[in-house]
């Protein structure tokens, strides 16, 4: 999973003024943003279904990915094809489980600050 944050000024709804926000992004795409004036959250419910969408879609597109490869570089992709191909499950669980124990703790955390 790539985690990435970044700062900037936006309009605030809540506290209606121009304060700093904190963007976090998951895989390129916007999970939380948050005032850093009020605390104002939004948190995007369904970033996780668009995340596992776009694994579906590495996977299904993977074959024609790696055709595309052996096109270009053939001794080079199949050199490294009995590795990758090994170690690709376990590479694959490892993104799949940093994202889905991201999520489900930034959850436990954000229900303890409600409370
Ligand atoms: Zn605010």
């Amino acid at each position: 999973m790539n985690k990435k944050e970044i700062q900037t000024e936006l309009f605030c709804g809540a506290c209606l003024k121009d304060s700093l926000h904190t963007i976090v992004y998951l895989n390129g795409n916007i999970y939380k943003l948050t005032c850093e004036e009020c605390g104002h959250t939004i948190t995007k419910p369904d970033v996780v279904k668009d995340i596992y969408g776009e694994y579906l879609e590495r996977i299904l597109s993977k074959p024609h990915r790696l055709k595309d490869e052996i096109e270009k570089h053939p001794s080079k992709t199949i050199s490294s094809l009995p590795s990758r191909i090994i170690s690709k499950p376990f590479r694959f669980y490892k993104e799949l489980e940093g994202l889905r124990s991201y999520v489900y703790k930034k959850k436990k955390t954000d229900e303890k600050d409600v409370k």
